[in-house]
C-alpha cells in the first residue's frame, strides 16, 4: 500500500489546495476600478443596481445590502423586534454569527438539532423547544442545500414567530423550484470570499414586507431618515433628516456593489461548476463505504458551497483528527464546519452545556470539508478524491 504522506511518502500533490476560494476575473476588477474613477464612491448607483437585480434574481420584492453578513443577520434580528426576554430557535451546527446577531439584541438563543442525514435544522427539535417566550427562528441553509422551508414557515406560522433564514451558503439555491431570498421573512446573505459571490466583504437581506423592509434601510444607516411619513416631527426644511431609530453604519461601498454586480452575472456558471464537482464527489465517494455524504432532500436544487466527508469511525483505525492531518500531509487541506455553536467557550460562560444537540455533537466529531470552488480544475477534483481514497484505505480497518 502507498505510504501516506504524513509518514513521509509522497503527497498526491506538490501544492496546497484549500477548502473554498474567491474567483476574481479581470472583467470584476475593470467593474471596481471603473467605479472607483467615478463621483459616489458609497451609497451611489451601484448599490441600487445590485439591489435591483438581487431582487430580480432571487423574486424577492426588496433587498437591502449592508457591509457584511453578520450585519445583515444583526439587522434582520432587530427588525424583527427582538430584544430581553426573547428566545429565538437557531441551529446548532452553524457559524457563531447566526446566533450572535440574537445576542446583540439582548435576545437567547435557544439551539435545536439537526437532521443526522441532511445537516440541516430538524423541524421536530424546532417544536420541541417552542415556548410562549419564543420570537423567531434561524435557519441555515447549511452548506447551501435548502433547509425545510415548507415544514418550518408551517411551524412558525401556527406559533406566529418570525423566520430569519441565513442563507450565507445559499445564493444560487432553490427550495420546489423558488428561489432563496423569496420564501422566508428575511433572508441573510453573505458574500465573504469563501462564499458563492464576493464583495471582499458584505451582505444584504432581501424581504417580501415592506413595512420590515424601511426599517432594514434606516438601521442601515443609523437610523436615520429622510421620509417625511416616518418622522415624529416632519418640516418641509430641505436639509432635514431626522433619527427615529438606533441603527448603526452598516453600509458597502459602491465599488463593493461593483464587484458584486460582476459576480451575480457570474452566478449561473459559478453554480453549474459547483454541481458539476459535487457530482465528482459524489461518484467517486458512492463505492467508499467509510465515507458519508450528506443526503439532499428532492425539493433542494443546491449550489452547494461546502462539500462535507463524513468519517464512518467505525470502519477506520483512525480519528478524525488523524484522517484531516494525513488529508493536509497530501496538500489537500480541509477545514471543519462548524463546532456546535454552544461549545465556543463565550457561549459555555453563558450557561450552555454539551450534550444539548446530540446529532449535532456527533456529525461535529467526523466531519470535515474538502476543497470545493468554481476554479477547482479536474484535475484537482481528481487530486481530492485521490488523497480521500487514500487515506481511507490506508487507515481502512
Ligand atoms: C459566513 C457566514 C455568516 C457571516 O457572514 P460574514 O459576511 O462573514 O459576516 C453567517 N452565517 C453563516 C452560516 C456563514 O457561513
Amino acid at each position: 500500500m502507498e505510504q501516506l504522506a504524513i509518514f513521509g511518502g509522497t503527497p498526491v500533490r506538490e501544492t496546497t489546495i484549500c477548502y473554498g476560494r474567491q474567483c476574481i476575473q479581470e472583467d470584476d476588477i475593470a467593474a471596481v476600478a471603473e467605479t472607483l474613477r467615478s463621483n459616489l464612491i458609497t451609497c451611489g448607483p451601484r448599490v441600487t443596481q445590485f439591489e435591483q437585480e438581487l431582487c430580480e434574481y432571487t423574486g424577492a420584492k426588496y433587498a437591502v445590502v449592508v457591509s457584511n453578513g453578520t450585519a445583515a443577520l444583526h439587522l434582520a434580528a432587530l427588525a424583527a423586534e427582538i430584544g430581553p426576554g426573547d428566545e429565538v430557535i437557531v441551529s446548532s451546527i452553524t457559524f457563531a454569527a447566526s446566533s450572535n446577531s440574537v445576542l446583540y439584541c439582548g435576545g437567547t438563543p435557544v439551539f435545536a438539532d439537526i437532521n443526522p442525514e441532511t445537516y440541516n435544522i430538524d423541524p421536530a427539535s424546532i417544536r420541541k423547544l417552542i415556548t410562549p417566550k419564543t420570537k423567531a427562528v434561524v435557519a441555515v441553509d447549511f452548506t447551501g442545500q435548502a433547509t425545510e422551508l415548507d415544514e418550518i414557515r408551517a411551524i412558525c406560522k401556527e406559533h406566529n414567530l418570525i423566520l430569519i433564514e441565513d442563507a450565507a451558503h445559499s445564493i444560487g439555491t432553490k427550495y420546489k423550484g423558488q428561489d432563496v431570498g423569496s420564501i422566508a421573512d428575511m433572508t441573510c446573505f453573505s458574500f465573504h470570499p469563501v462564499k458563492t459571490i464576493t464583495a471582499g466583504e458584505g451582505g444584504a437581506i432581501t424581504t417580501n414586507d415592506e413595512a420590515l423592509y424601511r426599517k432594514l434601510l434606516r438601521l442601515r444607516t443609523h437610523g436615520i431618515t429622510r421620509n417625511p411619513d416616518e418622522m415624529a416631527h416632519p418640516t418641509d426644511d430641505p436639509w432635514y433628516q431626522e433619527q427615529v431609530d438606533l441603527g448603526y453604519n452598516y453600509r458597502m461601498t459602491d465599488f463593493q456593489a461593483a464587484l458584486l454586480i460582476s459576480q451575480l452575472h457570474k452566478l449561473p456558471a459559478f453554480s453549474a461548476r459547483r454541481k458539476e464537482i459535487v457530482a465528482m464527489y459524489d461518484q467517486a465517494f458512492a463505492d467508499v463505504p467509510e465515507i458519508f455524504v450528506q443526503k439532499e432532500i428532492p425539493e433542494s436544487d443546491t449550489t452547494r458551497h461546502l462539500y462535507i466527508i463524513r468519517l464512518n469511525l467505525d470502519m477506520l483505525n483512525c480519528t478524525r483528527r488523524e484522517f484531516f492531518d494525513a488529508m493536509s500531509a497530501e496538500h489537500v487541506q480541509p477545514q471543519v464546519h462548524y463546532l456546535p455553536v454552544y461549545w465556543h467557550s463565550y457561549y459555555e460562560k453563558l450557561g450552555y452545556q454539551k450534550g444539548l444537540c446530540p446529532e449535532a455533537e456527533k456529525l461535529y466529531s467526523e466531519i470535515m470539508s474538502i476543497p470545493l470552488y468554481p476554479a477547482l480544475t479536474d484535475a484537482e477534483v481528481q487530486d481530492t478524491i485521490t488523497a480521500v481514497k487514500k487515506v481511507v484505505a490506508y487507515y481502512r480497518k
